[in-house]
């Protein structure tokens, strides 16, 4: 029911499929009362709401509740698109009413709701001991719950507060049980309170446990200033009151923040709202009146930065907007901290490279998991060719005023870009020559790459400030080999490139397009990133040089016949898969005796290989 489309960082752009409908996320759910509805939820749909939630406890409690028996909840509020419903745990926690935790669930199930939630209960800044307490009977009305959802999607929230360890332990105890979705619960009170530093340290305790294969659900989490940094940690659903309940205060919603009327001269939004009033006579209104039509923005407000941020993950760019939004407030600044001891963690989902340059936006970009792996992979997998090296300073990129000289040069040459000391063969690989950067860095990124710089020369030859001689013939080959070992894994270039090596390049640009050893085609070089895509016959080789299970995804018997003649890998007939594939990372399929099946590209990794029943796992190129 549930299915990746695109991603960046733990972003991801998802078809949720309901009884009602398709939600494509992540997204926002407004939250309607049935009992007030300014804004009905057909033009909240014009503005871009693919799905509602309404709170099943008020219907429970009120004089609709047999109506909505009989007439269900789409009918009620007049919606027919996915209905989500909630069951009260924030009124119980706000005003300490009582309801059967079962009674409710099933109440949910009766009047027809696509995603019901449990009764969980709700701990926001309860003590230690007590959070447990609290977790603990979320877990056992969880187990419950799902007994008796029938058809209905349950949502299971993870609680425990501002305990990380409790979060994590509450999350893995809901993996075990059949639940659909996961709220991140308790949360509203980090939000109103704009603890940024909390909330995405509970985000992140509760990810790090939850199955990617499960959408997770950011309970009261409106403000669009959260957005960005909240889907990029992986969160699919948001659900919004924020848009009513500032407005009843007359405070207008913006990606910058939050503002009351009064403190406004102009309304910089193009809504039909701004478009008609301004702001005095948004003041003249009656209040009802005024409330609708603060509300009407608020929500416009909302989808449009829900729409920037799944732009961003289409273009490869969340990182470059979570940073931007974390200026916007100081307090997310302090969740960026959070960020920056997660690296690698974030490592593991973080795509091989990506449609647009990397945008350098200030001090939190060298801590992006992609510059953690760049500096990773060449202190661990790049090797020197000569025993003396020799530095270049970076005179503007893709440092071809250099190249003709360095090509010829019988030492290792390395260039001094902003990334760091770079051996010249890597010069094409993302984000080198695909990264844009002002002419002086901020001290902290600075920092980083001094230290790389340290840490990159202790390990290999000492640097020489004469000129090296000319002479060396192999620079290309040198290249080619520096790339695939910086791609597979070292001991990749030897595998590939041994025997006799032709190399052709772009008539064009004078860039490497393919390299055939003994006449075989074995690897294609991308424009785009400066990687290589696999031929069949550089598969062949890897696999020979490479013991299970590196590089590899298994696949299920069953598939076999069809990967082989060219079908992609879907997600369930996936066995196993070497954890250090990244998406986007070129893999060989092989079968559980390790005979190789076909080549192609992961679009997932192994944690989600392992967990999603929808979807496809890894693009096929070629069938062996
Ligand atoms: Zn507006």
């Amino acid at each position: 029911m549930f299915e990746i489309k695109e991603r960046d960082a733990l972003g991801r752009i998802c078809k949720l499929y309901t009884k009602h409908g398709v939600i494509t996320t992540p997204t926002v759910l407004p939250v309607i009362n049935p009992h007030y509805m300014p804004i009905l939820p057909r033009e909240m749909k014009k503005i871009g709401a693919q799905a509602i939630i309404t709170n099943a406890y008020i219907i429970y409690k009120s004089k609709i509740r047999q109506d909505a028996l009989e007439k269900g909840v789409h009918r009620l509020i007049n919606f027919s698109g996915p209905i989500m419903t909630d069951s009260g745990s924030f009124q119980m926690y706000q005003y300490g009413i009582d309801v059967d935790p079962i009674e409710i669930v099933e109440f949910q199930r009766e009047i027809g709701s696509d995603i019901g939630t449990i009764l969980d209960v709700f701990s926001a800044d309860a003590s230690f001991e007590e959070a447990k307490k609290e977790v603990n009977e979320t877990i056992e009305r969880a187990k419950k719950s799902t007994k008796i959802k029938g058809k209905m999607l349950l949502a299971c929230t993870v609680q425990g507060g501002v305990y990380p360890e409790l979060r994590r332990k509450c999350a893995k105890a809901m993996k075990k049980i059949d639940a659909d979705i996961h709220p991140i619960g308790g949360v509203v009170p980090l939000m109103e309170k704009q603890k940024y530093r909390e909330l995405v340290t509970a985000i992140i305790a509760s990810k790090k446990e939850i199955p990617p294969s499960r959408p997770v659900h950011l309970f009261g989490a409106g403000h669009p200033l959260v957005f960005p940094i909240a889907v990029a940690l992986g969160c699919d659903l948001f659900d919004s009151a924020a848009y009513i309940k500032y407005a009843k205060d007359g405070r207008m919603i913006f990606p910058e923040g939050t503002f009351r009327l009064e403190e406004k001269e102009e309304l910089p939004c193009p809504c039909k709202i701004c478009s008609k009033y301004d702001v005095k006579e948004l003041l003249k209104m009656e209040k009802d009146e005024r409330t609708r039509c603060i509300a009407y923005h608020n929500l416009y407000q909302t989808f449009v930065e829900m729409k920037k941020v799944r732009e961003a993950i289409r273009e490869g760019s969340l990182w470059e907007m979570v940073e931007r939004y974390a200026t916007n407030h100081p307090f997310l600044m302090d969740a960026m901290e959070v960020l920056k001891k997660q690296k690698k963690w974030l490592e593991k989902w973080e795509r091989i490279s990506k449609k647009r340059a990397f945008m350098y936006t200030g001090r939190y970009s060298f801590h992006r998991p992609i510059v953690y792996r760049f500096h990773k992979r060449l202190m661990e997998r790049y090797s020197f060719s000569y025993s003396t090296s020799f530095l270049f300073e970076e005179k503007g990129k893709p440092f071809t005023s250099y190249l003709p000289i360095i090509k010829r040069l019988k030492a290792n040459c390395i260039i001094s870009s902003p990334l760091g000391f770079i051996p010249a063969e890597l010069e094409d690989v993302y984000p080198v020559s695909q990264s844009v950067f002002p002419s002086s860095l901020d001290s902290e990124s600075k920092r980083i790459v001094s230290n790389f710089n340290k840490k990159f020369m202790e390990r290999f030859p000492q640097l020489t400030k004469k000129m090296p001689e000319k002479g060396n013939e192999q620079f290309d080959l040198q290249k080619v080999r520096a790339i695939a070992d910086f791609q597979f894994g070292k001991g990749a270039g030897d595998a590939l490139f041994n025997g006799e090596i032709k190399i052709i390049k772009s008539k064009k640009t004078g860039k490497i397009r393919n390299v055939y050893t003994n006449e075989k085609h074995v690897v294609s070089m991308r424009a785009s990133d400066g990687f290589f895509t696999l031929k069949k016959e550089g598969g062949n080789l890897l696999h020979k040089a490479f013991l299970p299970p590196k590089l590899r995804i298994i696949i299920k018997e069953e598939a076999i016949p069809f990967v082989k003649k060219g079908k992609n890998v879907f997600a369930k007939f996936v066995l196993d898969c070497d954890e250090e594939l990244r998406p986007y990372d070129e893999a060989l399929m092989v079968s559980e005796d390790d005979e190789l099946i076909a080549i192609g590209r992961c679009l997932m990794n192994r944690e989600e290989m392992l967990s999603f029943e929808k979807g496809i796992a890894a693009k096929t190129r070629e069938g062996c």
